[in-house]
């Protein structure tokens, strides 16, 4: 194995590519049997890694130095040819699925790659592709006001990532102040963000008549890839999370109006935890490295072989640097079999969750790798999350390593922080199925809607009169709603699971974990239902499931 900064990277030709995939189509159709077919395919599977290696390799060594010119090119090469190659793609997986041997290639490949075809095929057509376009545009657009932001904070200039650590300040005055001052820069910009999401709203509503859909909502759906769930089983999900979650939620917030010690919460003490404030992890990057090795050799054989792994072949890149990209993400090269991870590391237990959390995705990367099947990995978002996720819960007991004294402050924090977040997912998620079923709606309607949701799912949420965040602004500043409708419910139901593995854990951690590593190597190789069937959790959609995981997480908080 080569470490990877090592990795030689060759920019891949669009030409041969265009020419491997017109002749694997014509192959493929050609095919005088399943078994050929699959042969093919293999190729294909080959092929494949190889270009995607590449071009994930362009984009990370692009974000990795922004100021890299030669890699600012290839990345820009990739950001091009990657529609081009998907539309060779799409195409070579239509031949697949209208073959005559189909049932042979579902039952050797997988039977949800065929399902995902199949919503695939019903999301996109020739006329669409202008819409798509503007689409696209309108997004770019959104994200420029958001990242252009310049927002004065006591004699210095702050974006709004920038910002938040003031948001979160332990002095009272000082996070009430860059509340403020965040309102006021969505204030001079909501105009402009509600005429966007107005044009987004419209677009996909026109892509979706197009296609012969009665809204955008099914579409939505499809282009999520929701194969094993639809509408009444989320809507009967968000039933419940109001019934059993929003009131335990009301009591997580009374203690912490204790634990900040005031009299009243207000919005902008939203993220705040402590008095002290909230607990940042002790030592330098290298330290929690070091500390992160520590742990995942001592929680399992498998995390060991893991960690080592990703440590020799220098699968890290998580150093904050000037010229860097921000956020942070796992990625996978499938030529080296090998994950990796990106991020920044700021000194917030920001850093601490890149261990876990990207780790726990990284893992479920690391102990799939030898599957000789690659369409069991196409995970969808309320899967995959479960294993990064879940991995928070797994590594509890070693943040003492990270956080020293307060290691028991970052886990209550991160209980009642997890906790919290359950209600505001199925919000954003119910708000975008109003918005796309009544898409006549105005601006200030859509702002209605919002701010009586708030009622629903964060009735203890005082946003003290403010002028943007009391009249239904708040979801502005929440991506997912513009990047990906309907993208945000999976982090919920990827969350409920886990704390279904947390509360397992609690009672006999080594069992727990076995089916933790069961799941993890199951991928996708069935429905969402039935994988969580088979390692022996329950189905978030069934009635029953939330009420008692409450019941559950109340003696833990
Ligand atoms: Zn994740």
């Amino acid at each position: 194995m080569i470490k990877l900064s090592q990795m030689p990277y060759e920019r891949p030709d669009m030409d041969e590519i265009k020419a491997f995939y017109e002749k694997l189509i014509e192959d493929s159709k050609n095919a005088k049997s399943g078994e050929e077919q699959l042969q093919l395919h293999q190729k294909y599977r080959d092929f494949r890694a190889d270009y995607f290696t590449e071009l994930t390799l362009a984009v990370f060594r692009h974000n990795i130095d922004t100021s890299d010119e030669y890699y600012s090119k290839e990345n820009d090469y990739a950001d091009e040819v990657m529609p081009l190659i998907s539309n060779y793609e799409n195409q070579y997986k239509k031949v697949l699925f209208e073959s005559p041997y189909r049932e042979y290639l579902e039952e050797k490949i997988n039977k949800i790659f065929f399902k995902n075809i199949e919503l695939a095929n019903n999301s996109i057509s020739e006329e669409i592709l202008p819409l798509m376009q503007e689409e696209n545009a309108l997004i770019s657009k959104y994200d420029k006001v958001i990242a252009s932001a310049k927002i004065p904070f006591d004699g210095e200039e702050y974006n709004i990532s920038l910002l938040r650590k003031k948001l979160t300040d332990e002095n009272r005055d000082t996070r009430k102040r860059a509340w403020k001052a965040l309102s006021e820069y969505f204030l001079s910009v909501t105009d402009e963000i509600d005429d966007i999401y107005d044009k987004l709203v419209k677009n996909r509503t026109e892509q979706a008549k197009k296609l012969g859909y009665d809204n955008y909502v099914e579409l939505g759906y499809n282009r999520m890839q929701r194969n094993a769930y639809r509408r009444a089983e989320v809507e009967n999900f968000r039933k419940q999370i109001k019934e059993s979650f929003v009131p335990f939620v009301c009591e997580i917030q009374e203690k912490r109006k204790a634990q900040i010690g005031v009299d009243e919460l207000k919005y902008y003490d939203n993220d705040v935890f402590f008095k002290n404030g909230n607990p940042a992890p002790i030592g330098t990057p290298e330290e929690i490295m070091k500390a992160g090795q520590e742990m995942y050799s001592e929680l399992s054989p498998e995390t060991k072989e893991f960690f080592d792994f990703m440590m020799e072949n220098e699968l890290f890149d998580v150093l904050g640097r000037k010229t860097k990209k921000a956020g942070g993400y796992m990625d996978y090269l499938p030529k080296y079999k090998a994950p990796f991870i990106f991020a920044n590391f700021n000194g917030t237990s920001g850093d601490v969750d890149v261990i876990t959390h990207e780790c726990g995705h990284a893992f479920q990367g690391f102990v799939t790798r030898n599957d000789e099947t690659p369409e069991n990995n196409d995970l969808t978002m309320e899967t995959a999350e479960i294993h990064s996720m879940s991995m928070e819960y797994f590594t509890y007991g070693w943040m003492d390593k990270f956080f020293g004294n307060r290691s028991d402050d970052y886990l209550k924090m991160h209980l009642q922080d997890s906790i919290t977040f359950i209600p505001y997912g199925c919000m954003v998620d119910e708000f975008q199925h109003i918005v796309y079923d009544k898409p006549e709606m105005t601006p200030a309607e859509r702002k209605q809607v919002w701010k009586d949701l708030e009622k629903t799912y964060r009735p203890w949420l005082d946003f003290d009169g403010d002028e943007f965040f009391d009249e239904g602004g708040f979801w502005q500043k929440q991506g997912h709603i513009f990047w990906n409708p309907f993208y945000y419910i999976d982090y919920v139901l990827a969350s409920v699971v886990a704390m279904q593995f947390k509360v397992w854990m609690d009672k006999d951690y080594k069992d727990a974990w076995n089916h933790y590593l069961q799941l993890c190597k199951l991928s996708t190789r069935d429905f969402y239902e039935n994988e969580l069937a088979e390692v022996g959790l329950k189905s978030p959609f069934k009635d029953g499931t939330i009420d008692e995981l409450a019941r559950n997480m109340r003696e833990k908080v």
